[in-house]
């Protein structure tokens, strides 16, 4: 395998075992956890100048910029140029929550219009290593889009299982993109269940699933190096993030931490899950100061995204949170629909409806009291409005508007 300087490999979040990258480990081999990639920060001794200046000197943009606190170097990825997307000024959402900034990370801007790509990017890059033919992943509907990219890009076959409703453009990208597309019937665990059926007769599918492939929530942490990056070193006051898995915070958290090790950072950012009503497993755990989710029985929301009834890494999403010093909120669908609309009106930006409960959760928390006047908020676009499009509009005409 082709692995940067300080990669040194995988470790278990469970059971603290170690383990080869080349060996191809999905979960741990020993105990079925969650393997993160790991790196001898020692060997590391970047400066804030020269975190990422080599690679922008050399006018890499994007997350390669910070190839040696990833596993595989530039030259040995696949990559659409995906990260490196701008942090967005918001003056009327910061007077109207009351708070110093609003700032939306804009990951709407990525190759398939989300952050995603950003978690495939590296995965695939590790399936490429490891001479895989064929991908396979369950998905809500962006990250299939995403993995059906990519795959086409390093000339695999994908092999995507989505729920009926996920997004008409989803569907229609990944068809475009070569896919060997499932649509199941039901919702996201249903096409859970179709892509473990399928895999256990295939050996030959390399998965990319969320934390079956250790590299999702690696390439996803680049979202924090950047947000660091531009807000030239100040920890923001709190960063608000639309949750399902929780894969995009995981990492982000990991990535700070990581900067907190490396001596560039002393704090960590105050991580906030945003979630739906509808579907709020880890909001409750959260209130109810519990370690660890328990299944959402019934999950009904317009947030096809981030309905995840069981996300199956809440003990590190909630770990996340709380050693952050952040917290957990929820608000119902007509506020996370009006809250995209509100910031398309009132901002020019465009979020997707799942990503706008991020927006709605950050207005509920500057109602309760969660924010100071002079604070800076940074909000999470994990992907971009105008694959939601009919779904806002909607809302709209409802509303008479
Ligand atoms: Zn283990």
């Amino acid at each position: 395998m082709q692995t940067t300087e300080a990669f040194v490999g995988l470790e278990c979040l469970d059971c603290g075992g170690s383990f080869d990258a080349a060996d191809e480990p999905g979960r741990c081999p020993d105990c079925g956890g969650i393997l993160d990639p790991t790196y001898d920060y020692d060997a590391l001794d970047p400066s804030r100048n020269s975190f990422a200046s080599d690679a922008i000197r050399a006018g890499r943009a994007g997350i390669w910029r910070y190839e040696s606190l990833l596993p595989f170097p530039r030259e040995a990825a696949l990559t659409l140029d995906e990260g490196g997307t701008p942090l967005v000024d918001c003056p009327r959402l910061a007077a109207e929550l009351g708070v110093g900034r609003v700032l939306i990370k804009d990951e709407g801007r990525n190759p398939t219009g989300s952050f995603k790509d950003r978690g495939a990017a590296v995965a695939v890059s590790a399936a490429a290593q490891h001479g895989a033919t064929d991908v396979a992943l369950s998905s809500a509907g962006n990250a299939g889009q995403a993995a059906s990219a990519y795959a086409a890009r390093a000339g695999m076959e994908s092999h995507v299982f989505v729920p009926s409703r996920a997004s008409f453009v989803n569907k229609a990208m990944i068809n475009v993109h070569g896919g060997d597309m499932y649509v199941v019937e039901g919702q996201i665990g249903d096409a859970v269940e179709a892509y473990e059926d399928v895999m256990a007769e295939r050996d030959d599918y390399y998965s990319l699933q969320t934390f079956v492939t250790p590299y999702r929530h690696e390439g996803k942490k680049t979202m924090y190096y950047e947000l660091i990056e531009q807000l030239q070193w100040e920890t923001p006051d709190a960063v608000v993030y639309p949750t399902g898995g929780g894969v995009g915070l995981v990492g982000m958290h990991k990535a700070a931490r990581e900067l907190r090790e490396l001596g560039l950072v002393d704090e960590l950012p105050p991580l906030y899950a945003a979630q739906s009503e509808g579907c709020a497993p880890i909001v409750e755990a959260f209130e109810e100061g519990r370690d660890e989710h328990e299944p959402w029985e019934y999950p009904d929301t317009i947030c096809g995204g981030i309905e995840i009834p069981d996300p199956g890494a809440s003990r590190f999403v909630l770990e996340a949170v709380r050693e952050s010093g952040g917290g957990a909120v929820a608000t119902d669908d007509q506020d996370v629909m009006d809250a995209a609309a509100t910031v398309a009106l009132h901002e020019g930006l465009e979020m997707g409806v799942s990503c706008a409960a991020a927006a709605s959760g950050a207005w509920e928390l500057a109602r309760t009291g969660e924010f100071d006047e002079d604070d800076t908020i940074v909000l999470l676009n994990t992907g971009a409005g105008n694959k939601d499009a009919d779904l806002i509009r909607s809302r709209l005409m409802a509303k008479g508007m």
